[in-house]
């Protein structure tokens, strides 16, 4: 009797173990963890004047390095990120990141621009415009330099959206919106937004040069921008067919494997060099 009593305690304790580090180990526990410990780096997507092939700036983009070295993509924490609120302490050391990666470079070239990517609470309730204006502080880099970009689902709230835009653009920044056309917006809706740029979807620049339905939006994507006076960035660009069709069509700025992947800052740099600035 005493035998199968000891294996049956012993399986207790066991799962109890097991349940116990899983508990420990919950995605929104490993994600707080990561906050604190300062676990997340950034890694810079060129983004090209298509005309000149010169680098005009980068995209910021988030990654959670595991102490195992391994890196996770946003998609895979970004979301729960949001979820838990926990992306405004992310968002605050990404903003960190950028100052401390590209200072020199910023300084040094002052028609280069960083675009970091804001949530939508973070658009909602403007508290990261401090965070930048304090993080710019005694760098030298310019508030014209940092651009910040959101999804439509950021612009939402069309009212709090458009204060916390009015307010970046006094403070000297540029206002992107990302994404475009795969959310909900219309015309009307960005009208009312002081917006400086909008990027237009991967899925639509995917299309490009194929038959496919949504081939025939992306024309109006584009005619729609010029129309609202934007800059206009294609997202996701892979084919110098691509390329082709966007500069027929004066759309300035590209961004996409075809020029390069994202990456540490210190190979950015040297994009940069080889790619040329712009005067
Ligand atoms: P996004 O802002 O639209 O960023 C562009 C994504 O497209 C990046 O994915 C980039 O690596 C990828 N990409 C660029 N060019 C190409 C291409 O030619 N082909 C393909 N297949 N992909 C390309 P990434 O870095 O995985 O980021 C995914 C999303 O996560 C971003 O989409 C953005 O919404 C979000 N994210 C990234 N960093 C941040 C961040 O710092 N804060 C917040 N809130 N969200 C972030
Ligand atoms: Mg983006
Ligand atoms: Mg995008
Ligand atoms: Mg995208």
């Amino acid at each position: 009797l005493l035998l199968p009593l000891g294996a049956f305690i012993a399986a207790f304790i066991i799962g109890m173990v097991v349940w116990l580090s899983r508990r420990r180990l919950s995605p929104l526990g490993e994600l707080q963890i990561a906050v604190r410990k300062h676990e997340f780096i950034v890694h810079y997507q060129p983004i090209v004047a298509l005309r000149t092939g010169n680098c005009v700036g980068a995209e910021a983009l988030v990654r959670w390095r595991r102490p195992d070295g391994s890196l996770v993509r946003p998609d895979l924490f970004v979301p729960l990120a949001e979820e838990s609120g926990l992306i405004a302490a992310i968002t605050d050391q990404i903003i960190a990141l950028v100052v401390l990666d590209l200072k020199k470079l910023l300084v040094a070239n002052r028609s280069l621009h960083i675009a970091i990517n804001l949530s939508p609470a973070d658009v909602r309730t403007a508290r990261v415009l401090p965070v930048i204006e304090k993080a710019l502080q005694h760098t030298g880099i310019q508030p014209r330099q940092i651009w910040l970009e959101a999804t439509e689902r950021g612009f939402v709230d069309v009212g709090s959206a458009r204060s916390t835009v009015i307010r970046a653009r006094e403070l000297g920044h540029a206002v992107a919106i990302d994404d475009f056309g795969t959310g909900y917006s219309s015309l009307s809706h960005l009208e009312g937004l002081p917006l400086d740029a909008l990027k237009i979807d991967k899925s639509f620049i995917d299309t490009i040069a194929t038959d496919s339905a949504t081939s025939s939006v992306t024309p109006h994507i584009i005619d729609m921008a010029k129309t609202l006076k934007l800059k206009i960035i294609a997202e996701g660009v892979e084919t110098q067919a691509q390329v082709d069709y966007l500069m027929e069509r004066d759309v300035d700025y590209g961004q996409g494997w075809l020029f390069a992947k994202p990456m540490p800052a210190a190979e950015f740099m040297a994009y940069c060099r080889r790619a040329g600035l712009p005067a």
